[in-house]
């Protein structure tokens, strides 16, 4: 049986990644010893992850005044990170638009010396759209303007970057990093967790400008940005084994074409789950038409007993991890990079044999 993997991460990795990893995992590049058993001060290392950052920044076009840092601690530690560096005895604004802005926005206010402010928030209709912002929203004091650019939870996405003027755009990418096309200097810092879109887990990137690098160092050096940044990301050891997967994912998505090629692939898979979804008269989305994400996909009956049954079945024909967050309830697919469009299309026919048994 074919197993589809709709996990929001950690996620499905490309096959022929996995292939090659297999073949390296004991002896890499004829050094005898796996990728894990390097020193990350030997040149094999230093070969790997210089080669991670020149094909990120090729794959993102990455200016030369943005350094790239490959750190640990999950997109969870850069909640914390950001305002320390950033936003000591300033203003931060963060925009809420669902489960992972509200933890980003919680972390912030834990920090007292930071005055957090959320400026828009789409809690009124359960996070289901991305809220305007204006202008007259924006404080030109504030360090940065806060924004989750993909709710992996709620399904809902950005799909144009607000415009922020002189106050730096920080974006939590983690589950849309690699998978749309976005301009690096609309932002200020972009981070995102790998274990989505970049590789496995254990492996933080962020992107940020040399300008907002901190001028005063940190009181922990691991979460100083301009110490990771002046140490290249080897203030200590490095989640070395990830960093390499993560290479070999990001030569992968340059041989298919980059990030333009995978958009359009991505909008075909998702595409396809969408137009199931609108056709039919058992399965709803429940997010604005508008504010749809393109790599997770809530979708749900109107009965738990339904839903339930629906994932169990499915389970048994081979689609993993479709039950929605415990927080919404129903169902999710996540079609990351990796995801084939073969998938989508098996899960839409096994929701039309679904409704056809169940519809009522
Ligand atoms: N932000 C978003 C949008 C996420 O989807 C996740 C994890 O799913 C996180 C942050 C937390 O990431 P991590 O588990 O790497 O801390």
């Amino acid at each position: 049986m074919t197993i589809y993997n709709f996990s929001a991460g950690p996620a499905v990795l490309p096959e022929p990644v996995l292939k090659k990893a297999q073949e390296e995992l004991l002896d890499y590049q004829g050094s005898g010893m796996s990728v894990m058993e390097l020193s990350h001060r030997s040149s094999l290392f230093e070969e790997i992850i210089a080669n991670a950052e020149k094909l990120l920044r090729k794959l993102m076009n990455i200016p030369e005044n943005y350094h790239v840092l490959f750190l640990q601690g999950g997109a969870s530690l850069q909640f914390s990170a950001v305002p320390l560096n950033l936003a000591q005895n300033k203003k931060a604004l963060y925009i809420n638009t669902g489960s992972w802005a509200e933890k980003a926005i919680a972390a912030a206010k834990d920090i007292h010396t930071v005055d957090t402010q959320v400026i828009a928030s789409s809690e009124d209709k359960n996070f289901a759209y991305i809220p305007q912002i204006t202008k007259d929203l924006l404080d030109k004091d504030a360090a940065y303007l806060h924004i989750t650019t993909n709710e992996t939870i709620g399904g809902i996405s950005y799909q144009k970057i607000p415009d922020t003027g002189d106050i730096p755009l920080v974006a939590d990418m983690s589950s849309n990093i690699l998978t749309n096309e976005y301009k690096v200097s609309d932002f200020g810092v972009i981070y995102a967790g790998a274990q989505k879109n970049m590789g496995p887990a254990g492996l933080t990137v962020v992107i940020i400008r040399d300008d907002l690098l901190n001028e005063q160092p940190l009181f922990a050096p691991m979460l100083d940005y301009r110490l990771q940044a002046d140490k290249h990301s080897m203030y200590n050891t490095p989640p070395t084994f990830s960093i390499y997967m993560a290479k070999l994912v990001f030569e992968w998505l340059q041989d298919l074409g980059g990030i333009p090629q995978i958009l359009k692939y991505n909008q075909q898979k998702a595409g396809l789950l969408y137009d199931a979804i609108d056709r039919s008269a058992l399965f709803q989305s429940p997010v604005n038409k508008n504010d749809r994400s393109l790599t997770n996909i809530p979708f749900l009956t109107n009965s738990d007993t339904l839903n339930q049954k629906f994932i169990q079945l499915a389970q048994e024909q081979g689609f993993e991890n479709l039950k929605g967050h415990r927080s919404v309830g129903g169902m999710r697919a996540s079609l990351y990079n990796a995801f084939p469009l073969e998938g989508v299309q098996a899960l839409v026919d096994f929701m039309e044999k679904f409704e056809k048994a169940h519809g009522g």
